[in-house]
């Protein structure tokens, strides 16, 4: 038997020790995602940086809407699963009452861990109170998807494409299964079972994104969207953000998730016990070589 635990090559190594950042405009709270040399790569160090500029906004009374960006070429490139700086083993001080992952044995390190930093800190962010918009340029892939999907609206770029490929680590989506009520039954099925790239103005088609703008306009576009979000009045929008997120609640949103969640980390234990890897071998270099054969293959 091998070890279960997944070792960890190195400890992290942060090129930033401002992985987000954020700053206040007209009443919008602008959260920027800053690790522009991996294509800003969510490690837990941005997760808690994250949750710390969302709670930051929702704490001021002078924010009225909250904009979450990305720096630099692309929204995100998703979880970190290979910069200098993951920190898979790193402890940070839980937030959603989850004991800490790095003492956990075999599948349970990455159970606990992900329940925390991805399923429940998702769900934390899609019910703050007051309304959010993703500004989304570029790659938007899995776990960026999740980011994605958490705001209330999606502005997206012309160049903006959405992708979830870890059907090719066995794993059926990224934690935070959302992808059959962002999109169709058929469609998400095809966007999980051939993980390609959906570019934004298909997902338009489905509803996933609100507004598609050349890359020049989109900072502008964002920018007014929030702004007339800013002046609507508090209460009434968190009552109506509340309201369209309970109907999906009552199409079964939590209770699809949380299913699935647990495939996801059946997933996950299984990979750990053939190939001695929770991702089933792959890396971000892997992905990206995989990602090119397959758009070569057309
Ligand atoms: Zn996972």
């Amino acid at each position: 038997m091998t070890d279960l635990i997944t070792p960890e090559p190195f400890t992290p190594e942060y090129e930033t020790e401002e992985p987000v950042l954020y700053e206040v405009r007209d009443g919008v709270a602008w959260v920027t995602m800053n690790r522009t040399s991996f294509n800003n790569a969510q490690n837990g160090q941005m997760t808690y940086a994250l949750d710390d500029a969302f709670m930051r906004a929702t704490n001021d009374d002078a924010v009225k809407c909250i904009v979450l960006a990305g720096n630099g070429k692309h929204f995100s490139a998703g979880h970190d699963i290979g910069t200098p700086g993951r920190d898979l083993l790193k402890q940070f001080d839980n937030r959603l009452m989850v004991p800490p992952h790095v003492t956990r044995p075999g599948a349970e390190l990455l159970y606990t861990r992900e329940q925390e930093q991805y399923l429940g800190m998702c769900r934390r962010w899609r019910d703050i109170a007051k309304p959010t918009v993703a500004m989304v340029q570029g790659a938007c892939i899995a776990g960026g998807l999740m980011l994605a999907w958490v705001c209330d609206f999606i502005i997206a770029s012309e160049d903006a494409f959405f992708q979830d490929p870890v059907v090719r680590m066995g794993i059926p989506g990224v934690e935070y299964f959302a992808h059959a009520f962002e999109l169709p039954p058929r469609i998400a099925k095809e966007f999980l079972l051939l993980g390609e790239r959906m570019p934004a103005q298909r997902a338009e088609q489905f509803g996933m994104v609100n507004k598609i703008v050349p890359r020049d306009q989109l900072l502008e576009t964002t920018t007014a969207i929030a702004a007339k979000l800013a002046a609507q009045p508090r209460l009434g929008v968190w009552l109506t953000k509340q309201a369209v997120n309970h109907v999906e609640e009552l199409r079964g949103k939590r209770s699809a998730m949380d299913a699935v969640f647990h495939m996801h980390h059946f997933a996950h234990a299984q990979n750990d016990l053939t190939s001695d890897n929770s991702l089933g071998g792959l890396d971000a270099k892997s992905m990206a070589a995989a990602n090119k054969k397959q758009a070569s293959e057309g």
